[in-house]
């Protein structure tokens, strides 16, 4: 293949050393954080049968719609790449019997995949961290889980975010609303872009969630869910919102947050932020507690939230913490071939013996002048010389690399106290 050939695929990124960094940070401390809530990890394929999606995320969603990657194996199975976990996780816990009136608290990391237009923050390939609570009718639940996600932003030293929340009801009560929809859509169907005529008898909710710049007028004038919700869902999100007040977490109620995907009930909500441009949602989730039945499981109430990684890294960087990697403590220089080889052992055994010492073994041969120069750059606070000479003697010498202090020789032996002792003075 010629390297003009050699591209990465549209919409599908690397992600270099130089913002590893930052992604580790967020990953390490969502890892801890879900740790102390209680929440266990596990790990789900990349690939369901294409039906999972379909019935899970629903047919009229612009994810089923236009945004699946999907391929026939030759048997004639339709597969599909994840373009989110929920589905799969769901899947998961009923083929593996996880169910059975338990009560679950999973999390799970790793890419999905939507073929939407490559943009600034919108990728055909891109990360989610996903937590899904299964068996838990809420809303304490609900409570908890947003307040771990407001946590984990203060942690991170994220501050421009807002909390948008939004009640759907139940399937029975939104009928209703569905109806009164239909009819306002319908007077208005000439202002209604082709997926949304489209919506307009398949999944009518979906219209609300248009992102079509010329819809957003007559989306404004349409009715208002809250005014159809039934008794109980209208408790749960009182309860909801009164909780979170009291605990001094912020939101605004979005009566017109519905979401893109077909599973949600009651509690929706999502985190935006104003700094980064028009992908401003960085975690949405909601409760989705027809899904599991529905894919035939046992009745199992749940809820759960996707947060998009490359959007909240972003963020990450913007706060302008330094996530770089951290220097070695120790550089160990060696001159000659056969300096190299006994120092190589030697290290290992360092290594052994002095766990918490991050040695960096200079790599690439080169005379003093030049390791002594990689040394620097490595940012480490003492050097480690070994000399030809100076070995078949037994000894070494250590040089603190940041002062203006002199080399001074010990034996092989004396390293493993000298060199803790010397690095608790720099
Ligand atoms: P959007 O409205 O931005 O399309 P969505 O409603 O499709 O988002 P979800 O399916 O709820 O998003 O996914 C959860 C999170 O994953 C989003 O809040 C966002 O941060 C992130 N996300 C979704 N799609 C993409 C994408 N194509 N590229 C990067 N991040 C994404
Ligand atoms: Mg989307």
């Amino acid at each position: 293949m010629s390297q003009s050939n050699l591209a990465a695929v549209r919409g599908m990124n690397d992600v270099l050393p130089a913002a590893i960094g930052a992604w580790q940070h967020l990953e390490r401390n969502a890892r801890e954080l879900f740790a102390a809530y209680g929440f266990e990890e596990l790990r789900v394929p990349l690939v369901e049968q294409t039906t999972l999606f379909k019935r899970s995320i629903g047919e009229f969603t612009d994810i089923v719609e236009k945004e699946m990657f999907t391929f026939t194996e030759a048997d004639g199975e339709s597969l599909t790449l994840r373009p989110e976990a929920t589905a799969g996780i769901a899947r998961a816990a009923i083929t593996n019997g996880l169910l059975r009136g338990a009560r679950l608290k999973l999390w799970t990391s790793g890419p999905m995949f939507r073929h939407e237009r490559p943009q600034h923050g919108r990728y055909r390939q891109f990360y989610q961290i996903d937590v899904e609570a299964l068996g838990f009718a809420g809303p304490d639940i609900d409570i908890e889980l947003i307040a771990m996600t407001a946590r984990l932003w203060r942690l991170l030293g994220i501050s421009r975010v807002q909390l948008k929340l939004n009640s759907l009801g139940t399937p029975e009560s939104r009928r209703v609303y569905r109806e009164k929809l239909v009819e306002y859509f319908t007077q208005h169907a000439a202002a209604l872009d082709a997926d949304s005529q489209r919506r307009l008898s398949g999944n009518p909710l979906r219209i609300l969630d248009s992102k079509h710049p010329a819809m957003q007028a007559v989306i404004g004038g349409a009715p208002l869910l809250s005014a159809y919700l039934d008794a109980e869902s209208r408790e749960h999100f009182d309860a909801l919102c009164a909780t979170l007040t009291a605990m001094g977490i912020d939101y605004v109620v979005d009566p017109r947050l519905v979401r893109g995907l077909d599973y949600y009930s009651r509690t929706v909500f999502e985190w935006v932020t104003d700094a980064l441009g028009s992908q401003n949602a960085i975690c949405s989730g909601g409760r989705y507690d027809g899904l599991i039945s529905q894919l035939g499981g046992e009745a199992t109430p749940a809820i759960g939230f996707a947060m998009g990684v490359e959007r909240v890294v972003e963020l990450l960087q913007q706060t302008g913490q330094a996530f770089s990697r951290p220097s070695p403590d120790v550089y160990v220089l060696a001159s000659g071939e056969r300096a190299m080889r006994a120092g190589l052992a030697l290290v290992e055994r360092l290594r052994d013996e002095l766990p918490a010492v991050v040695f960096e073994m200079n790599q690439g041969g080169g005379n003093f002048k030049a390791q002594f120069r990689r040394a620097d750059r490595s940012g480490a606070r003492l050097a480690l010389i070994l000399g030809e000479n100076e070995l078949e003697r037994g000894a070494a010498a250590l040089k603190p690399l940041r002062l203006d202090a002199a080399q001074a020789e010990c034996t092989l032996a004396e390293l493993p106290a000298r060199i803790p002792a010397i690095l608790d003075t720099l």
